[in-house]
């Protein structure tokens, strides 16, 4: 190899500085970063009388509209993030539910966006 080594590009960055987001930062209960709440999807418990699927006698719906009483866990709309509160049980512990809740019953309907399809 000679020479001609890449001239180092400094700054630029993709918006690091000042990039604070605006209205109520909530933890994600998958990968456990901080994001806006807007950029999450709000998950509650809600109890399920007659169902002998679901477990612990709830079941866990996304608040679309941030309206559903309770405690409320918070994740990104993400496939990944879901896979990992799940494996670690996350949503049991945020949203305090029984120990007989499996998180694998969770399914957030609408992964990837506005239902198009
Ligand atoms: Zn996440």
């Amino acid at each position: 190899m000679t020479g001609g080594e890449p001239t180092e590009v400094t700054g630029g960055g993709p918006g690091a500085t000042s990039d604070a987001p605006a209205g109520p930062v909530r933890t994600c209960i998958g990968c456990r970063r901080r994001a806006a709440a807007a950029a999450l999807v709000r998950t509650v418990a809600v109890p399920v009388s007659g169902q002998a699927s679901a477990p612990g006698g709830v079941t866990v719906v996304v608040d679309q509209r941030h309206r559903l009483p309770g405690r409320g866990a918070w994740l990104h709309p993400d496939p990944e993030c879901l896979a990992l509160a799940r494996r670690r049980g996350a949503f049991r512990r945020a949203l305090r539910l029984a120990s007989g809740f499996v998180d694998d019953a969770v399914v957030l309907p609408a992964e990837g966006g506005s239902g198009g399809r």
